[in-house]
């Protein structure tokens, strides 16, 4: 309760805690938020003193500009805690880094590296009670900036704030889902801004994928804008296709989101000694390998789900679902990225924080 102030960070903490509210065998993904939150505004052309304080809501003018021109970046990442209470995360040089290549192309402040992992690190060690053991439970960590300067005009801001706010998750299984391949629509474009982690890629998303949904499908995977040949990544995932025993994914690109999930995999899939390519994928690669029964696997990779199966996929009014696999590479890939989160596993990386 009492206010402190760690080396950089300002402290307001909460007076009471809202965590004997929750039920934390019954969490609906990024909807209770724990009790504190970072904040710092960047004005005059500097990042101010950060601050945590109670989470609630903020007042911002009606024309602040990311109300209208979506100036806005963001993260996603987590906090694991292993059996004996120790708080990990995984690679988050990795987001903080994203953050800042995502707020350059979007003509934002770079956000300094002392702030970013002191601030982290305090908000973590007040909610700490909000991180709970156990394999697959997490604390969704969510930084992201605002243009918050007040005026309509069309061009870049010059106040901003950089907020971070955490909800925990549960460990949880959606089940195996079908996803539609495109034909018609894009999510980004060469030249524009598809690797950033921009909130109007996400906006651009919904209609196509609520139409997706319509025709059974919960997620849809992405096709180059120029031709709609080639596979690219799903909503808020990396793809990978197994056809036999080879693992293929696409290369990231000005188009698709350098996850970390997709490039951890990759670098345990080199170790492990799979066969394992990075290159252009064609949509009709994976129709004649669905075909002729090569298709093994399909699954996405991202930080919310760690690797999230396929079940079926649609194209072009064709419905193609995918063989039961005995062990299949999407279960192993999951538990060997999860026992390094969870410190079960030797960290031979050193990708635990
Ligand atoms: N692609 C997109 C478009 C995403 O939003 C995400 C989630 N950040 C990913 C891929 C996976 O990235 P990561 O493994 O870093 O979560």
């Amino acid at each position: 309760m009492k206010n402190t102030t760690s080396q950089t960070v300002e402290i307001h903490k909460a007076k009471t805690s809202k965590i004997d509210q929750v039920d934390f065998e019954n969490l609906t993904f990024g909807k209770i938020f724990t009790d504190h939150m970072f904040v710092c505004d960047y004005v005059d052309g500097k990042w101010q003193t950060p601050k945590i304080t109670p989470y609630g809501p903020m007042s911002f003018d009606p024309s602040a500009r990311v109300f209208h021109y979506g100036q806005a970046v963001f993260e996603g990442m987590k906090a694991y805690k292993d059996d004996n209470g120790d708080v990990f995360l995984f690679r988050p040089d990795e987001n903080y880094n994203r953050i800042n290549k995502s707020a350059e192309r979007l003509a934002m402040p770079e956000f300094p590296e002392h702030y970013f992992f002191e601030g982290l690190t305090t908000l973590l060690q007040l909610d700490n009670d909000w991180i709970k053991p156990g394999y697959g439970n997490s604390l969704y960590i969510r930084p992201f900036v605002i243009a918050t300067q007040p005026s309509v005009s069309a061009s870049e801001a010059n106040e901003y704030r950089f907020i971070i706010i955490c909800s925990p998750a549960q460990a949880y299984y959606s089940g195996d889902v079908s996803v539609l391949i495109e034909e018609k629509y894009s999510r980004s474009a060469n030249g524009g801004f598809g690797y950033a982690k921009a909130a109007g890629n996400y906006a651009g998303q919904f209609y196509p994928t609520k139409l997706a949904k319509e025709k059974g499908y919960q997620q849809i995977i992405w096709t180059d804008a120029n031709t709609h040949e080639y596979l690219e990544e799903a909503g808020t995932m990396n793809v990978f296709f197994r056809i036999g025993d080879k693992l293929i994914t696409a290369p990231v690109s000005d188009r698709i989101l350098d996850g970390v999930t997709r490039k951890s995999l990759i670098a345990l899939a080199e170790k492990q000694g799979y066969d394992i390519e990075v290159r252009p994928i064609k949509v009709e690669e994976i129709i004649a390998a669905a075909k002729n029964g090569n298709l093994n696997e399909i699954f996405g990779a991202g930080t919310a789900a760690v690797i999230s199966p396929v079940k079926a996929f649609g194209y072009k009014g064709e419905h193609y679902e995918l063989p039961k696999q005995d062990n299949p590479y999407a279960a192993h890939f999951k538990k060997a990225l999860m026992d390094i989160q969870y410190n079960k596993a030797e960290d031979t990386f050193g990708w635990r924080y």
